[in-house]
């Protein structure tokens, strides 16, 4: 077989595997967040930012991917919200099948938001649907405005595009700007989100969508949960 239809095959079973997850995450009303960026972008950050504000009021897991070592999982539990590793050894994204058998041993009944951090990249992650509710992508603007042209596939398929460390923005010499019509011009859907998980400026406003997107998820959980008409930009 050539490697092009070996590659078809495997995200094929992979889709498989993803509509059967998206079909028990329905089944329990649970909104999951496909977290990814590239490395060091801020994904723990985010969450780290995000939990404190969200946990008392919701049932919150996390599912964490990382090549080796759990000192990410370790980052979550410190914040009193329980985390599952998941070591990929070699493999730089998660795919569905990890992440179905995380759930075996990590049940979600009665959660409201499941976040999974998906492994430091902005390539092959795109291409497994893991049967999550939303895609959420963070780009740093330390990396500069080009990512979202250089690695279009990510941003296209993104719900949801934070542009984070925009702290930095005077330090790094690059303009907000730029990066924001990048993103919107490879996907002018996404909504969009600068923030700075160092600081706190604009996180408000994305905490502010979760909690719309988890209320109207357990509002339509009866009839098929659908991402696209939620958090419309202001
Ligand atoms: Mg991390
Ligand atoms: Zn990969």
């Amino acid at each position: 077989m050539d490697r092009v239809l070996v590659q078809t095959n495997v995200l094929k079973a992979n889709q498989e595997v993803a509509a059967e997850n998206r079909r028990l995450f329905a089944g329990e009303g649970t909104v999951v967040i496909n977290l990814m960026s590239a490395p060091g972008a801020g994904k723990t950050s985010l969450l780290e930012a995000t939990i404190p504000a969200l946990k008392g009021q919701y049932n919150l897991a996390v599912i964490e991917g990382d090549l080796q070592t759990d000192l990410d999982s370790q980052r979550i539990r410190a914040l009193g919200v329980p985390s599952h590793q998941i070591t990929t050894g070699t493999v730089c994204h998660l795919d569905a099948r990890m992440v179905a058998r995380a759930l075996a041993e990590f049940p979600i009944q009665k959660l409201d938001l499941l976040i999974i951090e998906n492994v430091g990249n902005l390539i092959c992650p795109a291409s497994y649907d893991l049967g999550e509710s939303l895609r959420v992508v963070i780009c740093s603007l330390a990396e500069g405005p080009e990512k979202p042209k250089k690695y279009p596939v990510m941003f296209h398929k993104a719900d949801f595009v934070l542009l984070n460390k925009t702290d930095l923005s005077p330090a790094s010499g690059h303009d907000l700007k730029d990066l924001m019509t990048n993103v919107w011009e490879v996907n002018p859907r996404a909504v969009v989100f600068a923030v700075s998980c160092k600081t706190g400026v604009g996180l408000e406003d994305w905490i502010a969508c979760l909690r719309e997107v988890i209320a109207s998820a357990a509002w339509q959980s009866h009839r098929g949960y659908e991402s696209s008409n939620l958090c419309s930009q202001a």
